[in-house]
């Protein structure tokens, strides 16, 4: 016992530290915890708000309880001021580097979907061919889906076989010889996938069926617990019912923001409150779900049955659950971030993290609990509604962006020297390129240089670019995004408040590198973490190696983050 506590600290502390440390050994007490007098961690509990925007925790305050955000602002080290550092700020990016602690550079998602050179096609990131979905019933009819990146995917399974650098999760197993349970829940699959790790288990809600599934990567079959709260069909409760405002209108800041003409009615869903859900057999009732508080209280109940049957917290090896609520990236993406919508829907978030706050207490205890509390990006206003109070910004088809860049490779005798381009990544044709004998930095600078002058665009980055010596930080967030064999050639950044896609199934969109989508909160309570509130910049790779040095352990394999001092105190 005495050798493993004296490694704990070597793993983090200073050698000033271990001063203290020898001396409260000689005073015969042989807690390392004492010396902050930190109850000892039996949970640790990962919170991401999908889309959660840092400053919407504070636009929202008046209509917060005691018990939810107010409780995390008020008792927790709070980060007003954390920003991601990489220019693609998606879902599975933002899940994976809170994880993770690393960049997409080093683990690899460096966007939701990216072209795979090698097959000729789109991937969609965590699907895995090898892995499929463990049915939960007979006869489940595909619902529509409507999630841009979840089209792409070509396939059912998923697991992280292509997340390329270890977690919080995967190192936690290590370190307590396997002993740790480790789960990931989310509304999302990626969302999941990512915080659960390799070792770990997911569970996501799926939008053909309302059930929480998982794949043959983790289980074989179902755990009973499982297959009943499945049975149960909770979805299913609320076909021809309605998404309704929790207060009366008057008491939300965006009372006047219902309907606004360029948000998007999800066939029936409607603009306005109260959005009917329609019946369960209707294509998009599961996906409607998901975009209202619902989806969000159907993660904390499933999260409260796995806490139940799984017995987290139990037990002095600390045990690790990551729940992804997807609510607020959802309904942003069709209303907008300053929607009558989102309001409701955070505040409606606010109650629920009240609930699980309160049954963590009754189950496990606040004070064993350690809560970390982040967002995986924040959202832009829609264009159009920037437009409205006076700041110029618009859409970008995709069409025009590849014909411009085409146009730039025909000055070089080659035709259509775009492969392919997804946002934000632009695939030049190597096989065409080879064949001309030509330079292929000299195309690259090119066409980025013919990019850049386009209305819309802020800046256009060849990979040839990413080494060079530039003060630029937009060229340092590209770089941090760049894995060589899954990024594109030609990074392409919008304008703030533009969008590099015409209006399509989505109104509103985040993804770039701008600080609307790079702003989110951190915030870490319980276990003996003080009350604070903290202004300056920090970043999310921070996060798991601040757990790490919290619990005593070496941050994850690829971690580049450091370990915010506030929290360690
Ligand atoms: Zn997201």
């Amino acid at each position: 016992m005495k050798v493993k506590v004296y490694r704990r600290v070597v793993s983090y502390r200073i050698s000033l530290l271990l001063i203290v440390v020898l001396t409260t050994l000689i005073a015969g007490n042989f807690s390392i915890a004492n010396a902050q007098s930190r109850p000892e961690v039996r949970l640790v509990l990962q919170i991401t708000i999908d889309g959660l925007r840092a400053d919407l925790i504070n636009r929202y305050e008046n209509g917060f309880g005691k018990d939810g955000f107010r409780l995390l602002k008020e008792k927790g080290t709070y980060y007003t001021n954390a920003h991601y550092q990489y220019a693609n700020t998606e879902t599975i990016v933002g899940h994976t580097t809170l994880a993770t602690g690393t960049f997409p550079s080093q683990h690899g998602m460096i966007g939701n979907v990216w072209f795979d050179r090698e097959a000729g096609e789109l991937a969609y990131n965590i699907e895995d061919p090898n892995s499929p979905i463990i049915p939960t019933r007979e006869n489940v009819s595909k619902g529509e889906q409507v999630d841009p990146a979840q089209k792409k995917s070509r396939t059912q399974g998923r697991s992280p076989a292509v997340i390329l650098a270890p977690t919080f999760g995967d190192g936690l197993a290590a370190y307590y010889g396997g002993r740790s349970k480790i789960f990931g829940v989310s509304g999302k699959d990626r969302s999941a996938v990512s915080m659960a790790g390799h070792v770990g288990k997911a569970f996501w809600y799926s939008t053909n069926s309302g059930d929480f599934v998982s794949s043959t990567y983790y289980y074989d079959a179902y755990p009973d617990w499982v297959t009943k709260w499945n049975a149960r069909r909770q979805a299913e409760g609320y076909a021809g019912k309605s998404w309704s405002l929790l207060n009366d209108t008057s008491a939300y800041l965006l009372a006047a923001q219902d309907d606004r003409p360029y948000e998007v009615d999800l066939k029936g869903y409607g603009r306005v409150f109260p959005h009917p859900f329609g019946q369960a057999n209707d294509k998009l009732f599961y996906t409607r779900i998901l975009v209202s508080p619902v989806g969000d209280q159907l993660a904390l109940d499933f999260s409260k049955s796995l806490i139940t049957h799984e017995q987290l917290g139990q037990d002095k090896i600390p045990d690790y659950l990551s729940i992804s609520f997807s609510g607020v990236d959802a309904v942003n993406h069709f209303f907008g971030p300053s929607s009558l919508e989102n309001e409701d829907v955070v505040v409606q978030l606010d109650r629920i993290l009240a609930d699980l706050f309160a049954f963590i207490d009754k189950t496990i205890g606040l004070k064993h609990t350690l809560i970390v509390l982040s967002a995986d990006h924040g959202m832009a206003d829609l264009p159009e509604y920037m437009t409205e109070l006076g700041y110029k910004a618009g859409r970008l088809d995709p069409d025009e962006i590849v014909a411009a860049a085409n146009k730039s490779g025909q000055k070089f005798g080659v035709d259509e020297i775009v492969r392919f381009f997804y946002r934000p990544y632009l695939y030049l044709n190597d096989k065409k390129i080879a064949a001309a004998k030509i330079d292929r930095v000299k195309v690259e600078h090119a066409i980025a240089d013919a990019l850049t002058d386009f209305d819309g665009i802020a800046l256009a980055v060849p990979t040839s670019r990413l080494s060079s010596q530039q003060a630029n930080p937009l060229v340092a967030q590209v770089r941090r995004n760049h894995h060589v064999s899954r990024s594109g050639d030609i990074y392409i950044i919008q304008k703030p408040y533009w969008f590099l896609f015409d209006k399509g199934p989505v109104a509103a969109m985040h993804g770039s590198p701008w600080r609307y989508d790079t702003h989110v909160p951190i915030i870490f309570m319980g276990s003996g973490i003080q009350p604070k509130t903290v202004h300056r910049l920090v970043h999310p790779v921070d996060v798991a190696p601040t757990i790490t040095a919290l619990l005593g352990m070496t941050p994850p394999g690829s971690a580049q983050g450091l370990p915010l001092e506030e929290v360690l105190r």
